[in-house]
């Protein structure tokens, strides 16, 4: 950021899973990702198709949790977040903790409000390349643009 563009290490995709909606926390998870210094630069509710949560979770199809992973990620809707921060993707995984709950750091989002290994509240992108390509699947540059002015 030292030009005060953002570049590609400052960005990430979250996305707010179908267990988050369901119990109501998608303010109290914003509110978590705001306080810890994250810019939300596009939002949406979405309610993904087989297709899409197979297509985004593509790196997985051979592990044998896939179909209920796919089962849960349509199950209701979901809020694609666009984050913004210096070393996004790190510092993003740092907040959210690790995908089982129980091994989470105490403090992160996973601890405090996942349930299980798969219905762990909250996704992060897990390196820039793929922060690029979820971004630009969730949102079109269009909106990015409009709402941050870059
Ligand atoms: P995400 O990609 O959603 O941020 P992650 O990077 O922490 O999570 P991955 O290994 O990419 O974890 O797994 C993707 C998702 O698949 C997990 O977040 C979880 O919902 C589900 N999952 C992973 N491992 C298991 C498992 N052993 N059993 C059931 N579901 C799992
Ligand atoms: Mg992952």
């Amino acid at each position: 950021m030292s030009n005060g563009n953002p570049s590609l290490r400052d960005k990430t995709l979250a996305i707010l899973k179908p267990d988050c909606v369901r119990k109501n926390l998608i303010g109290k998870v914003i509110a978590h990702i705001q306080e810890t210094g994250f810019k939300i630069n596009a939002m949406k509710m979405v309610k993904l198709t087989p297709d899409a949560a197979k297509g985004f979770y593509e790196v997985h199809s051979e592990r044998p949790f896939f179909n209920d992973l796919i089962a849960y990620m349509t199950s209701g809707p979901c809020v694609p977040i666009a984050l913004e921060k210096e070393n996004a993707v790190e510092e993003f995984r740092k907040l959210i903790g690790a995908t089982e709950p129980q091994k989470a750091a105490e403090g992160t989002i996973r601890k405090l409000y996942a349930d299980s290994i798969q219905e762990n509240i909250v996704h992060g992108s897990d390196s820039d390349e793929n922060a690029a390509k979820e971004i630009s699947h969730f949102f079109p540059r269009k909106e990015l643009l409009e709402i941050n002015g870059f």
